[in-house]
């Protein structure tokens, strides 16, 4: 692929003839659009970052999010409220909320399956948290999962882990799903995968139509619960089981 693309990472503005750096977000950008690199709001870029841009691009933001304070007419230099607000967002952003965009998935270790498991389990609920791609705002809710086990397994508690990875992104409820069944996939191989998600979404909660009972329920089936009915209802069936006891 050829690419014009400036590889300076200066750049010279008419008014100022001295070379000024980009911004480093402009930076990785030009990086991931030379690879051919997708960097949409639910996709990882961990692996196209290099050692220290995090915290170069964490100062950044911090830079915009103070501008957008300013914006919306707060005296952040008097306001003992706001005063680091720009600051804790900038980190809660890039290390917390949308952590799954920026770092490395957690280290998930699978192993042989060798007494051949291929009775169906379930895990749930494991609490997911993410915020929606149009209004940034959270999406908070659970997720099972059921596994027909294949040539290799992984631990329950790594589930959780990867969900967390995935979820970490501003999203929409059903790609979130679809992203999530790709990494178990990708991790042990199941004969059979299918994930449920029920989730209260802010923007329909806090903003909006301000609907605080509303929820999205959405599933994805793969492999062998997608053909065969039955393992498919015993999914569903096992989640009741096990809605039931949280009450
Ligand atoms: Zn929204």
């Amino acid at each position: 692929m050829t690419s014009t693309l400036p590889t300076s990472i200066t750049a010279r503005t008419p008014s100022s003839p001295e070379t000024v750096p980009l911004p480093i977000s402009l930076r990785i950008r030009q990086r991931l659009d030379a690879a051919g690199v997708a960097y949409l709001a639910n996709d990882n870029i961990s692996n196209h970052l290099q050692d220290g841009e995090l915290d170069q691009l964490e100062v950044e933001v911090a830079g915009k999010v103070r501008e957008l304070l300013r914006s919306l007419v707060i005296d952040i230099d008097n306001d003992h409220n706001t005063e680091e607000t720009a600051e804790r967002v900038a980190r809660m952003y890039l290390h917390e909320v949308f952590k799954g965009r920026y770092h490395h998935q957690p280290k998930i270790a699978s192993f042989p399956n060798v007494k051949k498991l291929d009775e169906i389990y379930t895990v749930g609920p494991i609490t997911v948290r993410s915020a929606c791609s149009h209004h940034l705002v959270p999406i908070l809710g659970n997720c099972w999962i059921g596994i027909k086990p294949g040539d290799r397994v992984i631990g329950l508690s790594k589930f959780s882990r990867v969900a967390d990875w995935v979820f970490s992104r501003p999203h929409i409820q059903e790609e979130a799903v679809m992203i999530l069944a790709d990494e178990i996939e990708r991790l042990c191989e199941p004969e059979g995968l299918a994930i449920l998600v029920k989730a209260q979404h802010y923007c329909m909660k806090w903003r909006g139509v301000k609907e605080p009972q509303t929820s999205m329920v959405n599933s994805v089936v793969r492999g062998d619960f997608r053909h065969d009915p039955s393992l498919k209802a015993e999914f569903f069936e096992l989640v009741k089981q096990q809605e039931s006891m949280l009450y």
